[in-house]
């Protein structure tokens, strides 16, 4: 078990493919920073391909709710042989505004948040802000929000103390609780309204929200505005090897899936492609992956195929599948390397990563992959020369985490995950490497053609 820098094994050539790869990959990251706009781009570039809603073609895709993407890819044996299964999620830890969010203190207009999903408080303090969301008004009008991206655009900043005085307010406090959450207000204007008395500057950034965008005060309890780092994504290394970006969990494998299956012709087995939401909050909820709207597209799809539909089919083509959870993993970080277990660890740069099994001290929570998978998966992408290596997240008993597997697992069908690792997981700038995404590419289109 050689743990050698995948870069050796590639040529002149094929580090240009990787680049060139690596380009098409961050503009997707600049392009679609929340879930929404993650399932509009995808919905785009499947439709600029050839595939269509309709689910009597052969590559269809069903969006649900704006938040998840369904696609399918008809194979040359039926669907009842089952399908080549990939998920990934394109939810991203960030700060959710509230539903009433805006006040105003010592002069300053500020919105109140919600973190959503696992992250380090303190990432967010004094870092240049974006929001993006929509708001719905009463009447259904749609109002869609995306400020801080464009050059010449404000940004947004969470203020962070001084250090002069944060001793005893924030340096004695422990790392996982400072910032308290409540304190994480994003400061969004400073100019009183002429004319008004009370909270004039509050009143300064509603005047502008109708102006520019029809937006009262009362609509925001009807919306969702997500509040993400405002930097774009960028190359990270003198010799531009790795991309650093907010969202690369797990926007890193959605792509990878994306691109595998735009590459798909005619494919032996049925493909499937699951972009589901709210995975960083346990896929809860009627956009995530445990919710019914996977078995309502099957529906559909069976009856367009003259198969009358019923849930035992549905199971059954889901029993006889195969497939690939298609997530991150936390890459060796080289200076806290004592949280690893190095001879069981993934590294930057080893290639796509093989994950036996996820969860928590003895196994609690996991998904484990059985053998025969493994040897299968293994056959799969040796065939190919897909350079990958094995992961397991951190040293026994250090911590851990969960990935949908095992919800797509209760069906009884095989099913690894397997994808980039990532530096700085969860942080508002991740770290990937190039050679690292193009190899999880291959490994899913592999995966899909097998
Ligand atoms: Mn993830
Ligand atoms: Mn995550």
């Amino acid at each position: 078990m050689q743990k050698e820098s995948g870069w050796k094994k590639k040529s002149k050539e094929e580090h240009k493919l990787i680049f060139e790869f690596a380009e098409g990959y961050k503009k997707f990251l600049d392009e679609a920073k929340t879930e929404r706009e993650a399932s509009i781009y995808i919905s785009e570039r499947l439709r600029e391909n050839g595939f269509s809603e309709d689910v009597s073609t052969e590559k269809v895709y069903k969006v649900f709710k704006e938040k998840s993407v369904v696609v399918f890819v008809k194979g040359e044996e039926p669907i009842s042989s089952g399908m080549n299964i990939l998920v990934s999620h394109i939810d991203t830890p960030r700060l959710d505004l509230k539903q009433n969010p805006l006040f105003e203190e010592v002069g300053l207009a500020m919105f109140r948040t919600h973190y959503y999903g696992g992250i380090k408080k303190y990432h967010w303090v004094a870092i240049p802000l974006a929001i993006h969301g929509v708001v719905v008004k009463v009447d259904g009008r749609k109002i869609r929000l995306r400020i801080g991206e464009e050059d010449g655009d404000p940004v947004f900043v969470i203020d962070d103390l001084l250090p002069h005085l944060s001793k005893k307010t924030l340096d004695e406090k422990k790392l996982s609780e400072a910032p308290e959450a409540e304190k994480l207000t994003v400061l969004c204007g400073s100019i009183p309204l002429v004319g008004v008395e009370k909270e004039a500057v509050k009143a300064g950034v509603l005047d502008i929200l109708r102006n520019m965008y029809g937006i009262a005060e009362d609509d925001f309890v009807s919306a969702e505005i997500e509040v993400v780092p405002a930097f774009r994504a960028k190359d990270v290394g003198i010799d531009r090897s790795m991309i650093g970006a907010y969202g690369q969990d797990d926007r890193v494998c959605a792509y990878a899936m994306l691109e595998a299956l735009l590459g798909l012709n005619k494919p032996t087995k049925c493909c499937l492609g699951i972009f589901a939401d709210k995975e960083e909050i346990g896929s809860e909820g009627d956009t995530a992956i445990r919710s019914t709207f996977l078995f309502m597209f099957l529906y559909e799809l069976m009856e367009s195929m003259g198969i009358k539909p019923d849930d035992t089919l549905i199971k059954r083509a889901l029993f006889s599948s195969k497939a690939i959870s298609a997530d991150v993993n936390g890459a060796v970080n080289p200076m806290y390397q004592e949280v690893h277990e190095k001879q069981n660890a993934c590294y930057l740069g080893l290639g796509v990563c093989v994950e036996k099994f996820t969860g928590h001290g003895g196994k609690i929570g996991a998904s484990e992959a059985h053998a025969e998978y493994i040897a299968e998966i293994r056959r799969i992408f040796d065939s190919k020369g897909i350079i990958w290596q094995t992961g397991e997240l951190g040293k026994v008993d250090q911590g851990g985490g969960g990935t949908v597997a095992k919800y797509l697992a209760a069906y009884g069908m095989n099913i690894v995950d397997c994808g980039t690792p990532v530096l700085a997981m969860h942080s508002p700038f991740e770290i990937t490497s190039k050679l690292d995404v193009f190899e999880t590419f291959r490994a899913y289109l592999a995966f899909y053609n097998s």
